[in-house]
């Protein structure tokens, strides 16, 4: 009889099914049950989940840690059913090569002015605004983790001037690294590109705000594709519309989808994104998830888990 791990997910079911096929061909000495079809809810130590179902979390009263399919995963952290549950949010390479590729791609997009000269040619204005060398755009990371590390790393190789902030020291090769909140002014006074791959997490919540948006060099430009509420929105629309910033990139937002009220729909300088930086690749994700899972079943070694002091 197979071992039966409970996958507890709200998310529609076709992309259920998907996952638990994925995850049934990478360890097929297990069984993947979705929490409805469990047999017994007892004796399950670990389970994967994405967006669970609290009174599921609730319903399993011998779980242990849990594998989450997502990188990010405040909501879980805040999730009174899970107690004192260990959390292990996806790392996967995989998704740190898709995340670096949207940090490459948008920053070249500010970088080579595509926002300016669609807007000039939907005004049938022939002019050429003056090219910046990469060498001479200074693009900072804010957090320098696995996704910001690989975006940094993509950045440095095509040319850029490139920093990064962290809450620990960083040595990363052609970056200039700072960290710790007291040196973040005197990194993002020289950022004409800001990319923000930050977790969501008491620390970062609105961290991005009038006071940073004026220290940013005038008509600089922000990327967002860490967690919307990072960013406090009216300040920036605010910094958007005095001209202090250029142009911002979102693919996250306080609420998502973006409501369709919402006036970053239609801004002039701002790029809105669906949450499409870095999507999950399946395969490669359900390996990572299932590697973690059988070395806890051979040897009781739950994988790095999510530290609940620091909220990452
Ligand atoms: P990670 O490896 O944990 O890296 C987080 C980085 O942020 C680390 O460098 C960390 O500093 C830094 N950091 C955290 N709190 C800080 C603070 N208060 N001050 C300064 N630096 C701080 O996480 P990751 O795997 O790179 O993922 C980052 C985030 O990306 C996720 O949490 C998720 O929200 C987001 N994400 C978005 C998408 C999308 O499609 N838009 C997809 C995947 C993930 P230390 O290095 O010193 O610890």
């Amino acid at each position: 009889v197979k071992a039966q791990v409970p996958f507890v997910a709200n998310i529609s079911a076709p992309e259920a099914a998907d996952w638990l096929q994925a995850l049934g061909n990478a360890m097929p000495e297990a069984e993947f049950v979705p929490f409805e079809s469990l047999s017994t809810t007892k004796g399950h130590k670990a389970a994967v989940v994405a967006n669970p179902d609290p009174n599921a979390i609730k319903a399993l009263p011998d779980l242990v840690w849990v594998q989450s399919l997502w990188a990010g995963v405040e909501k879980l952290l805040h999730e009174p059913t899970l107690g004192s549950v260990g959390i292990s949010r996806l790392v996967d390479p995989a998704l740190a090569t898709t995340m670096a590729e949207a940090a490459l791609a948008w920053t070249l997009y500010l970088h080579r002015d595509m926002p300016g000269y669609r807007d000039q040619q939907n005004k049938k204005c022939w002019q050429q605004l003056p090219y910046v060398p990469a060498a001479k755009r200074r693009v900072g990371i804010l957090g320098v983790g696995k996704l910001g590390t690989a975006a940094a790393n993509a950045l440095v190789q095509t040319g850029f001037d490139v920093m990064g902030w962290s809450r620990q020291e960083k040595n990363i090769p052609g970056v200039r690294c700072f960290s710790g909140t007291e040196n973040l002014p005197e990194m993002v006074g020289q950022c004409d590109i800001l990319v923000c791959l930050l977790p969501l997490t008491p620390a970062t919540r609105c961290l991005l705000g009038e006071a940073t948006f004026t220290k940013m060099p005038q008509g600089a430009a922000l990327i967002n594709f860490g967690r919307g509420p990072i960013v406090d929105t009216a300040a920036l629309m605010q910094a958007l519309d005095n001209g202090s910033l250029n142009h911002a990139v979102l693919d996250v937002f306080d609420q998502e989808p973006l409501e369709e009220n919402s006036p970053l729909w239609h801004h002039a300088k701002i790029t809105v994104l669906p949450h499409i930086s870095a999507p999950t690749t399946l395969e490669t994700a359900a390996k990572i998830a299932c590697e973690n899972l059988r070395t806890y079943f051979n040897t009781d070694e739950m994988p790095q888990l999510v530290n609940r002091t620091t909220g990452y």
